[in-house]
Parts: C-alpha cells; sequence; structure tokens
C-alpha cells in the first residue's frame, strides 16, 4: 500500500484503530478540530470502565445487548485482559512486550504501511503467530509528542509500536488459552430451536480485553482507546475530532467546542 492509498483508505475512520467490525455506509461528515492536547486530556479522564458504550459501538452483535449487559462485560473483560497481562509477565519474567512476543515465538515486522487496502489498520495479528505494526502511523504519532503537553499527558516517553504490540499480543495470549479465557469462553445465543443453538463469540470481549492487556502492560492509566484519536489525528484532525465526539458522547460527557 503506497502513501497516498493509506490515506485514502484512512478517511473511512470507521473501524477505530483496532476494531474492524462497522458495517454502516460512511458519509463524510464535517467536523470542527480541536487542538489534539485538549482532546487527549478530555480522553484521558474518562475511566477505562466508562468507555463500554464505545467499545460496544464497533460490536456487530451490540444490538442484542442491553446496558447492563455491555457495562458488566467491559469489567469482566478488562479484568480478563489485565489478569492475563499479569501471568504472562510472571511467566517470562518481564514486562516488556517485545521481549514477551519473543518469549512467545512471535514474527514482528514493522512495515510502513498495510499490505492491502481493503482493511485499515495500525497493527494486526495474524494467526498463529505474526504481528505487523505499521510504522507510518506510528512515526505521524511521535511527531505530536512535540506538541505542548503532550508527552506529559501520556506518560513521559510512551513508545506508541510498544503499546500497538502489547494489544495485539492479547489475540495471541487469546489464542494460546482458548479453552479457559473469558474473551473465548463467553459466547452469547444468537439463536436456539429444539435441540439446535447457534452460539457467538463477542469481538468486543476480545478487543476490550485486548486494551485491559496493553493498558496493565504499560503500565498507564488511560484506557488505551484513546490512542484511536491520536494515530488518527496525524492523517486528518478533522476526523480525529469526529472520533472525539464519538468517545465523549459515548461517555456521557459534553464534547468541548473547538
Ligand atoms: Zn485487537
Amino acid at each position: 500500500m503506497k502513501k497516498e492509498e493509506f490515506r485514502n483508505a484512512l478517511k473511512p475512520i470507521t473501524d477505530g484503530l483496532f476494531g474492524k467490525q462497522r458495517t454502516s455506509v460512511y458519509e463524510r461528515p464535517h467536523f470542527d478540530v480541536r487542538p489534539i492536547e485538549d482532546m487527549m486530556n478530555d480522553l484521558a479522564e474518562i475511566d477505562p470502565v466508562e468507555w463500554y458504550s464505545y467499545a460496544f459501538s464497533r460490536e456487530p452483535l451490540n444490538g442484542k445487548f442491553n446496558e447492563e449487559q455491555r457495562k458488566e462485560w467491559m469489567e469482566k473483560s478488562l479484568a480478563c485482559g489485565r489478569e492475563y497481562a499479569q501471568k504472562v509477565c510472571e511467566k517470562y519474567q518481564t514486562r516488556d512486550p517485545k521481549k514477551l512476543a519473543q518469549a512467545m515465538g512471535m514474527d514482528i515486522s514493522f512495515p510502513e504501511f498495510p499490505e492491502k487496502t481493503d482493511r485499515v489498520l495500525f497493527a494486526e495479528y495474524r494467526v498463529p503467530n505474526k504481528i505487523c505494526i505499521y510504522m507510518d502511523a506510528v512515526k505521524k504519532g511521535e511527531k505530536l509528542f512535540d506538541r505542548p503537553g503532550i508527552s506529559n499527558l501520556l506518560t513521559e516517553g510512551l513508545d506508541i509500536s510498544r503499546l500497538l504490540l502489547a494489544h495485539e499480543l492479547f489475540h495471541h495470549v487469546e489464542e494460546q488459552y482458548h479453552h479457559e479465557i473469558f474473551t473465548k469462553t463467553e459466547k452469547v445465543r444468537l439463536w436456539s430451536l429444539g435441540f439446535l443453538r447457534n452460539d457467538s463469540n463477542v469481538i468486543a470481549f476480545s478487543e476490550i480485553a485486548a486494551m485491559g492487556f496493553a493498558q496493565e502492560i504499560m503500565g498507564i492509566t488511560y484506557s488505551p482507546y484513546i490512542m484511536d484519536v491520536f494515530l488518527v489525528y496525524g492523517y486528518s484532525p478533522e476526523e480525529a475530532s469526529g472520533l472525539y465526539e464519538e468517545m465523549m458522547v459515548c461517555a456521557g460527557r459534553t464534547p468541548r467546542t473547538a
């Protein structure tokens, strides 16, 4: 994928940084652009558990769930991610995502852009053991560290590629522990008829847990979901502002005026 293609493919930021589940038809909206430091400030104050509406807004089965279920699953999925972060850090005796990945036998690469244009992601995991971190987005994000207040806010010296790696690493951990891990064993019943039933995994559980896992490993207080806005800003401040508005509203807060 070339730079131009990547930029175009990014326009429907329908997926967010880690997701790829939204199905609605995208119309290009217009949003008032806010300074990135203001948006990050607001978003960093949202407690990780409070992200449940946003987290489930990208879930294809979301319409089948109620508020109470979303909240409960949010807590359980986050706890699951944190628990497995402690588990693997203990097992491999390191909190460094790169060392963890090596110890787990992962094949990690750092290309500039994704190969295919049909899926826009900043990082991805492929079974059995491949993780790609797309560096163009990371570098654009790193440039924003020069802006006043950003570096302080995001924790001094936050390593974006390590954060992305930590998130993707969880998806591998999930595969390894699929018989017992909450995100794989907890299913929802789509339908049942006599002895027949159809149960499904819920993608949102995995994504939420991956965020909890990454947060725990990186030792940050805010939810890694805020990096959606941060990394998109490097490509389109307007799209990032739209995403910010959506996140704020989902968390029951009023987006600040531009
Ligand atoms: Zn993910």
